[in-house]
């Protein structure tokens, strides 16, 4: 089956729609729906992807999570479905977590709307009856974690023989689970004809071996690390909250909270998200206006002169829109939304700190999204400090702090008299300490009062220091800290997972698993049922250690509890098995 190329040209002339979108080959429907999404341009790795990957080249692809990447190949392969044969599931996309099957299969529903293009994230943990009926009626879609698509393969439940495209998206993390053999036994199963992409964080010898089996001269693309002249990123104070997303506004409202800022900008990536964010912090008490792409030039330079004037303390924008602004010199940037790049990153909080004032940048992340971290202390040659998000006893001492001071500052003014006065007659009933803690209660309640606040759960990012670097591993060989011989090539650790024999790394605790190889054990079933299950990123997980009666595996500390609740209750190979923590 060949593919018919799609004339990028029959989508250019589309009038009203993100011409930067448009350039891109793409048709009209996805534009209403990017512009209904409220994107305004394309990211960088999606200027780069989108039109290679329409015109039905293969490709491969460096880029972590946060760039955009998502989009860069739904788009054309939601395009490219629309206009080929019908012959369905007619696209593979093969991811290493639940979580992510769930969030990919989350966006290409969203952006295949108007095309009316059907997805299905199938993925271990969840019942397989569902999954079955779904497949059985058929979709055009299929977003996977690899063990559980080799499961359906194995039940004849999946068929790949019309397979159109296969994504392989963070390649780098589904080879640390484990899960290289299983991607081959896929991918053999799919046409030769098939149009193939593949994504990664970092690019080590293992990907570019992957790449160079089953890409077909691929274009390659790099999200580029322009070197920042030095001295020319701002000396800038970075600071990172990681909160899950559900919790991402409550933290940006607390981190204002606490800063207080006098003037700070906020950064979204999306005009829809540039309003609700604007509506959320004005809900809150805070002064805040939204500047984005959609709003016209005398509606713009109204929120830009009450923004200099100070009568708006915080400005809600898009990239774009910032852009095109002469913006005056904030005390804080804040990315609500990470930049799609470090270059923008380091463009943005170029905004503050300038002239020799302090500035501070604050930065709030998924935990996925540590990996970007790295990369903007590499481009600022500064440290990013990740600090844990106040908490609600942090923000009311925080809150007694500035109605202290400004009693201070009233106190140093003077000019009290007649104050003094209506105290002094309080003060024949009351004790005159309790008239001021009651003056001070009123002042401290007019000043935001006593909000009700919940606590935003904290979430570590990395326990270890330093990360780990797949890249610089040895390829194809078993890690000679690995202490028990492999018996099988697959038994031996994920390759990049360090796997020790001796003592543990600070801040780790040493879990008991009661399987190992005699029941099938892989790095890959551990790694993933954790990560699955007790809903911790893969990253985190120490050394693993799998002997034939039973496995060892390195947790955080904080975390070790948690995960042997969620594990007792989960079957790992199918079986119930017992799991404690390990005294060595
Ligand atoms: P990803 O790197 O694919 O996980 O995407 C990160 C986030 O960026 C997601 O929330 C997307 O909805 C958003 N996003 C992707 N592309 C764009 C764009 N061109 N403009 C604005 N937001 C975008």
């Amino acid at each position: 089956m060949k593919h018919e190329e799609i004339e990028p040209s029959t989508a250019t002339a589309v009038h009203g729609f993100s011409p930067g979108f448009a350039a891109l080959g793409l048709e009209a429907s996805l534009l209403a729906t990017l512009d209904a999404l409220g994107y305004e341009e394309p990211t960088p790795i999606q200027r780069e992807s989108i039109p290679p990957l329409l015109a039905g080249k293969d490709l491969l692809g460096q880029a972590a999570t946060g760039t955009g990447k998502t989009a860069s190949f739904a788009l054309p392969l939601l395009q490219r479905l629309a206009h080929g044969p019908k012959q369905r599931p007619g696209a593979l996309i093969l991811v290493p977590t639940r979580e992510l099957a769930i969030q990919v299969g989350e966006a290409l529903q969203r952006y295949g709307k108007e095309l009316r293009t059907s997805v299905l994230a199938i993925y271990g943990g969840a019942a397989i009856g569902p999954q079955l009926y779904a497949l059985k009626r058929g979709v055009d879609v299929v977003v996977a974690t690899p063990g559980r698509a080799l499961d359906h393969l194995r039940r004849n439940t999946l068929q790949l023989k019309h397979i159109q495209m296969v994504v392989l998206d963070e390649a780098d993390e589904m080879l640390d689970m484990g899960f290289a053999d299983d991607l081959d036994a896929i991918l053999e199963q799919t046409p030769e004809t098939k149009q193939t992409a593949l994504f990664s964080a970092t690019m080590p010898p293992r990907i570019k071996s992957i790449a160079h089996r089953h890409l077909k001269q691929p274009v390659e693309i790099t999200i580029a690390k322009e070197p920042v002249k030095a001295g020319s990123a701002p000396k800038v104070l970075q600071t990172a909250y990681v909160v899950s997303r559900p919790y991402r506004a409550a933290a940006l409202a607390r981190v204002l909270d606490m800063a207080g800022p006098k003037s700070a900008l906020v950064f979204c990536r999306t005009r829809v998200e540039v309003d609700e964010v604007t509506v959320m912090l004005n809900s809150r008490g805070h002064r805040a206006e939204a500047i984005h792409g959609g709003m016209s030039q005398p509606q713009r330079d109204r929120v830009m002169q009450a923004f200099r004037s100070g009568q708006t303390e915080l400005l809600v924008a898009t990239d774009v829109a910032a852009r095109g602004l002469d913006i005056p010199s904030v005390s804080h940037v804040i990315n609500y939304d990470l930049p799609s790049s470090a270059e923008v990153y380091v463009h943005r909080i170029g905004r503050t700190g300038r002239a020799g004032r302090e500035g501070a940048a604050i930065t709030i992340i998924d935990p996925r999204e540590h990996r970007f971290l790295r990369s903007i202390e590499q481009l600022t040659k500064a440290k990013v400090v990740v600090a844990p998000v106040p908490t609600v006893s942090d923000l009311r001492a925080k809150r007694v702090e500035r109605t202290l001071s400004s009693i201070r500052e009233v106190l140093t003014a003077g000019d009290l008299e007649h104050f003094r006065t209506v105290v002094t007659t309080l003060a024949q009933d009351f004790e005159v300490i309790d008239v001021a803690a009651a003056a001070m209660k009123l002042a401290h309640q007019g000043q935001g009062g006593e909000r009700d606040e919940a606590e935003i759960p904290a979430v570590p990012v990395r326990p270890q220091e330093p990360p780990y670097r797949p890249s610089q591993r040895p390829m194809g060989r078993p890690d000679d800290r690995y202490r028990g011989a492999p018996a099988r090539p697959s038994e031996r650790p994920a390759m990049g997972r360090p796997v020790r024999s001796g003592g543990r790394a600070a801040g780790m605790a040493r879990i008991y698993i009661g399987a190992g190889r005699e029941a099938g054990i892989r790095p890959g079933d551990l790694v993933g049922a954790i990560a699955n299950e007790a809903k911790v990123n893969s990253n985190m997980i120490g050394a693993i250690e799998i002997e034939s009666r039973f496995s060892l595996v390195d947790v955080p500390e904080a975390m070790a509890q948690g995960i042997i609740q969620t594990l007792g209750r989960t079957r790992i190979k199918g079986q119930k098995v017992p799991v404690r923590i390990f005294r060595d």
